[in-house]
């Protein structure tokens, strides 16, 4: 199977905006890699997006579909 990079940039909340490479094989991603293409990060990135994006994306647990909360909202400054 032939495997293709492609450049991208973390969407994640998160002020950093890191620029991306990205490996594609398949229609899924298997490898995640900081790039130089933005000088700020210069190729730089965290753990959680270089080891765990392709469970993010293709995971079992991934949400496909808002969610309705059932029960109260916790009460403002509540750690819960
Ligand atoms: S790769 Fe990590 S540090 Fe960079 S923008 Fe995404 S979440 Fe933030």
């Amino acid at each position: 199977m032939t495997m293709v990079e492609r450049a991208g940039v973390c969407t994640l909340d998160c002020p950093d905006t890191c620029s991306l490479t990205v490996t594609v094989e398949a229609d899924r991603i298997v490898k995640v890699r900081g790039s130089h293409a933005l000088p700020y990060t210069d190729g730089v990135i965290c753990n959680k997006v270089a080891h765990h994006t392709a469970e993010f994306v293709h995971g079992s647990r991934r949400l496909t579909a808002p969610l309705m909360r059932a029960g109260r909202a916790a009460p403002a400054g509540s750690s819960a």
